[in-house]
This record gives C-alpha cells, sequence and structure tokens, in this order.
C-alpha cells in the first residue's frame, strides 16, 4: 500500500483534465473520468466520493490509486471507483506508449454518433490537428451500453487500435495521448471536429473535403505546440475563471 498523498502533483493534474473538461461542455455533472498512468502499475483515476460535487470542481482528493488490474493501491477513503475503469485500464494496457486516458460524453459527438454523421476533413487551418483526425478516421466503437467489464473494455480498445480517440455510438469518446495534455488536447479536437460536423447537418450542408494538395501543405506543428500549449491555455482560463485546483501548483 502506497501512502495516500502520493503523487499529490500528479492528482491534481487529473483534477485539473476534469475540470478543462467540465468547463469547455465535453463532460456535465458527475459523468466522465481521466486517468493518467504515474507507475509501469499503477495509475491514478478520477473516483467519486460521497460529497461529490462533479467534474467542473474536481480537486486532488478525488483523485485514487489503483493497479492494472484496477484493484485499490491505497485507502479509498470513501470514493468509488468509475464502473467503467476498465475503459482506462484496457487502453493503458494495450498501449504502452500512451500516458492518459480521458472519457467524456460530449453532446456533439453522441449526436454525430447516433445521427450517422461521419467525421470528415472539412476544414483545414482552423484545427489541423483536429483535421488530421479527421483525415485518419475516427473509428466508432457501435456498442450503447456502460463498458464495464474486461470484455467491453478490450472490445473498445481493439476499435481504438493504435489511434488517438474511439467514438462510443450513443455514449460520448474515449481518448489517450503520450501526456494528460495530450489525452485532453484529443478529446477538445474530436469535440471541435464534432460540433462543426453537426453544425453542417444542422444547416443542411455537406461540405466538400479539403483538397489533398491543400492538406498536404498544412504543417505539423509538433506535440509541444498542439498539446502543451494548448493545455497551458486551458490552464489560464481556468485561474482567470476562478476554477483552478486547489493545492500544488501546475508542473
Ligand atoms: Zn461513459
Amino acid at each position: 500500500m502506497i501512502g495516500e498523498r502520493a503523487f499529490a502533483r500528479e492528482r491534481s493534474e487529473v483534477a485539473r483534465a476534469c475540470r478543462v473538461l467540465a468547463m469547455e461542455g465535453l463532460v456535465t455533472d458527475i459523468l466522465g473520468h481521466v486517468s493518467l498512468r504515474v507507475t509501469e502499475q499503477l495509475l491514478l483515476v478520477r473516483a467519486r466520493g460521497p460529497a461529490d460535487q462533479g467534474l467542473l470542481l474536481s480537486t486532488g482528493d478525488d483523485v485514487v490509486l489503483v493497479d492494472t488490474d484496477g484493484a485499490p493501491a491505497e485507502d479509498l477513503a470513501g470514493h468509488a471507483l468509475p464502473q467503467e475503469l476498465p475503459i482506462h485500464l484496457a487502453v493503458l494496457r494495450r498501449r504502452p506508449d500512451m500516458a492518459a486516458v480521458v472519457h467524456a460524453h460530449p453532446p456533439d459527438v453522441v449526436l454525430c454518433s447516433i445521427g450517422g454523421l461521419a467525421l470528415e476533413p472539412v476544414f483545414g487551418a482552423f484545427s489541423i490537428p483536429a483535421m488530421r483526425m479527421a483525415e485518419r478516421g475516427v473509428p466508432v466503437y457501435r456498442y450503447y451500453g456502460l463498458v464495464r467489464d474486461r470484455r467491453r473494455g478490450e472490445e473498445m480498445a481493439d476499435v481504438l487500435g493504435d489511434g488517438p480517440a474511439v467514438v462510443l455510438q450513443g455514449h460520448g469518446l474515449t481518448a489517450t495521448g503520450p501526456s494528460l495534455a495530450g489525452a485532453v488536447v484529443t478529446a477538445l479536437n474530436l469535440n471541435r471536429l464534432a460540433a462543426v460536423t453537426l453544425a453542417l447537418a444542422s444547416a443542411g450542408r455537406r461540405a466538400p473535403l479539403v483538397p489533398p494538395e491543400d492538406r498536404a501543405e498544412l504543417p505539423d506543428l509538433g506535440e509541444g505546440f498542439n498539446d502543451h500549449a494548448v493545455w497551458r491555455a486551458y490552464l489560464a482560463k481556468l485561474a482567470h475563471s476562478g476554477l483552478a485546483v486547489p493545492g500544488p501548483p501546475a508542473g
């Protein structure tokens, strides 16, 4: 058993990720969770305490340590693990290159999935990472239920494959990244892509795809810009909105 205040800085980071997702509307009230691998055998995950105030007000105290089989690695102090913890375990098991997982229920992503709206590369420099995601194709896990056992987790991870995100039909999304920033920004990008797709469909328009020659000229601005600079901007927005996580400062 590891002391419950181990990884205090990382717990606060997971709480910040939850707050950013809530602030941006990808999660509402109490549904959704974020995990972060902290050692080969251990991960942190947002759990739910008896007086939980929802994702927007997450703190490091809401984040608990479990092992890669999902067993508590500390006293959970009354916190319940997410029913869908197998989402995080399956992705982190399958993807040793990834450090973090986001599971959220963004309404626009859900609407696209139930409306059969394909997420296509219809914009360019507006968001290059989101365009690349669409260009690659975002897979859909065609199961409407909770992913709460190992079999469902593995099924979803199979559909995710080696990509950055998977849509869960009528449910939400799972995103992963080599850092917490990467996983959160991937989720935000997928949500942006879904919002544009949905707005076009609502307007009764089918947009042309970005021409291949234009796509080829769009630069890869790198992880430092695409993920970490964007993450810092959202942390600043949290703080400016009075939503900074109490405790250790952002690392
Ligand atoms: Zn869910």
